[in-house]
């Protein structure tokens, strides 16, 4: 039953994913390297470059892998697909040239589980052919991490719904087709039951973007990450995704898979960085030798080594831990996958800050330079932390599912691991075999 390996079917494929990534996408990510160009679907690039590389995705059967057969995709699995992830994460725009990039993949999912069949044909159907983008709207500017704050509401009005409120930080808003937004339809009753979830297409009026928003080091006002405003919005009925109250729920269905491809591919990127490292090490000089003859050095590079494996296999078993709730349907597998998804998507961001950290130091000068990609990638880190929850959020997470069977000790003050309570029991037990010998001990 225990077995690393990977079977040599899909290895196969795996050596051909990161062949292609290193030739053909790898050198894109140079010259185009803003972070909303992937998703610029007017481009010279995409249409041009970006397109034929598409074709060959397809060709390997390895479109939108992580869909099921039904919508074209693998049906793979998690594990699977997180060494697919992996591969990708080396490269900003791999995502997009295998249709896995987010925030995308998880609208595909929420259209696939919840969408109408005019709704798949609408949008889901040229999401899944890479011909538009999307964007997801939850986040409000009171507040993300805690749903309860959300204020933005939707009311019916005939035969549609009347939307008003503010969303923040929605990802690529300025190219996306539409936006599928989180809104409050029933402010009576708790966020986790009075939320519902709407598709607004681009061009509805009422919906306008404050500004968009970028990451530190984009100039300012020119970000993808829009503030929308939506002003007595209108939209038809047909637009409401599910019953209304179920926004919540809908929302959990895009977020869980999505947080294991984040890791998978944040391990992709740390190992990239390790590969930086030791190429630095083996070729840099002080005072006379490498500078891998120094211990400290050296530890630096055995220590990346540790915390990737650890937390690779760590993601890997999470991975694991979802095939089997999804292959089982048992509620105790799913509330595992749960854990090990929150305990993942805490753990995520120390990983790849520790490990860029002692990748950017080592390379001197050149490493906090704008001469390699290092510190791009180790701002991922303070992002990875806040996007789809905070790092808190998750561990309470964590928390609260293992403090859920937790049983009182029956000793309040000493507790059940008390040595001298435990002696006397020894003793009591083996006082009919061992005689005096055991009062002795
Ligand atoms: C790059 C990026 C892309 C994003 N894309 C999207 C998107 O497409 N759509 C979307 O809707 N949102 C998006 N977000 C928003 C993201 O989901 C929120 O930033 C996140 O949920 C946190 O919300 P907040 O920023 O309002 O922080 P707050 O909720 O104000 O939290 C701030 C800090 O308070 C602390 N904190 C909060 N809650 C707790 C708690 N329970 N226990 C202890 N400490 C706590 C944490 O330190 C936390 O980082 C994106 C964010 C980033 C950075």
């Amino acid at each position: 039953m225990w077995d690393f390996s990977t079977d040599p079917d899909y290895q196969a494929k795996l050596d051909w994913v990161a062949r292609f990534v290193q030739e053909e996408i790898e050198p894109i990510d140079v010259l185009y390297p803003g972070t909303a160009d992937p998703y610029d679907r007017e481009s010279k690039v995409f249409l041009d470059v970006v397109r034929p590389l598409q074709d060959q995705v397809r060709e390997q059967g390895l479109w939108a892998a992580h869909l099921p057969p039904s919508l074209g995709g693998m049906g793979m699995g998690q594990v699977r697909l997180g060494l697919l992830n992996e591969i990708l994460g080396r490269s900003q725009w791999a995502p997009m040239v295998f249709g896995t990039q987010a925030p995308d993949s998880g609208n595909a999912e929420i259209l696939a589980h919840y969408g109408t069949a005019e709704q798949r044909a609408e949008y889901l159907e040229p999401l899944l052919d890479g011909r538009i983008v999307s964007t997801y709207a939850m986040t409000e500017p009171q507040g993300g991490a805690d749903p309860g704050g959300f204020t933005c509401r939707a009311v019916r009005d005939g035969d549609g719904w009347v939307i008003n409120g503010e969303k923040w930080f929605a990802s690529n808003y300025p190219h996306a087709a539409f936006v599928i937004a989180m809104v409050i339809t029933d402010p009576d009753v708790p966020v986790h039951r009075g939320s519902s979830m709407f598709i607004v297409p681009r061009g509805t009026p009422g919906m306008e973007m404050v500004r968009g928003t970028g990451l530190s080091g984009e100039p300012v006002g020119e970000g993808v990450h829009g503030y929308l405003r939506f002003t007595d919005c209108r939209v038809p009925a047909e637009n409401l995704l599910g019953e209304p109250g179920t926004g919540f729920t809908i929302a959990q269905t895009r977020l869980g898979g999505g947080r294991l491809h984040h890791a998978m591919r944040t391990i992709g990127q740390c190992r990239r960085a390790m590969e930086m490292m030791t190429e630095r090490i083996a070729s840099r000089t002080t005072r006379g030798e490498p500078l891998s003859r120094q211990q400290t050095v050296r530890h630096a590079l055995a220590d990346s080594w540790i915390q990737i494996e650890q937390f690779r296999l760590q993601v890997l078993h999470a991975a694991w831990q979802v095939d089997q709730s999804v292959e089982t349907g048992d509620p105790d597998h799913k509330r595992a996958a749960r854990l090990h998804i929150s305990a993942v998507k805490a753990a995520t961001p120390r990983l790849l800050v520790d490990v860029i950290y002692r990748a950017v130091h080592l390379h001197g000068a050149l490493g906090v330079s704008n001469e390699l990609p290092l510190m791009r990638m180790w701002q991922g880190g303070p992002v990875l932390g806040v996007a789809d929850g905070p790092t808190e959020a998750h561990k309470d997470v964590v928390a609260r599912l293992l403090l859920k069977d937790a049983v009182p000790a029956e000793d309040p003050l000493f507790g059940s691991e008390h040595i001298p309570t435990r002696l006397a029991a020894a003793r009591e037990k083996l006082a009919g075999t061992l005689g005096e010998a055991a009062g002795a001990r």
